[in-house]
């Protein structure tokens, strides 16, 4: 798959940071032909991916770094979000619906960024760090 366009955006993990990151991949997204309901969607699962990078990855500390790439196919975006944090033990209990670390929390995040992008790749290693890769196809508008 060509790669039309590239970004990538660092910041350091603060929770005022998942409305940057939302709005700047959801612009970047524009260049091509998304709905707005798919531009809701992309938002939705880029705050969750960083959302758990800063709380779960970094424990809610400010020292950490959040990275998010992103690329432009002809007919997908391609969103990378990754964390030096503590890494996940067990991807695939971490997928299921309402599976949480967290009593506090419903254990969703994975949920929605699984209904809401068309693919959704884990790669994590405890004490290493998490990259998180999602891709959102381009359906065609109805003419
Ligand atoms: P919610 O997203 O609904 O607030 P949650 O964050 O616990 O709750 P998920 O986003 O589905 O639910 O994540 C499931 C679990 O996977 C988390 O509880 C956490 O243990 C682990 N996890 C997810 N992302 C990371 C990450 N970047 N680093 C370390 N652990 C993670
Ligand atoms: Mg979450």
């Amino acid at each position: 798959m060509a790669i039309k366009n590239e970004m990538r955006l660092e910041f350091p993990s603060r929770p005022e940071n998942v409305g940057l990151a939302r709005v700047a991949v959801a612009a970047f997204a524009t260049q091509l032909d998304y709905t707005l309901a798919d531009l809701e969607e992309i938002k939705v699962a880029v705050s969750e991916a960083v959302t758990n990078a800063i709380v779960h990855g970094y424990g809610g500390g400010a020292e950490g770094t959040v990275t998010i790439r992103a690329y432009l196919h002809d007919d997908a975006l391609e969103v990378l979000v990754e964390d030096q944090g503590r890494g996940i033990d067990d991807v695939s209990r971490a997928l299921e619906a309402g599976y949480s670390t967290d009593p506090e929390r419903p254990g969703l995040g994975f949920v929605f960024m699984q209904s809401f992008m068309d693919r959704l790749e884990v790669d994590s290693a405890p004490g290493r760090g998490t990259r998180i890769v999602m891709y959102k196809l381009l359906s065609r508008k109805e003419q």
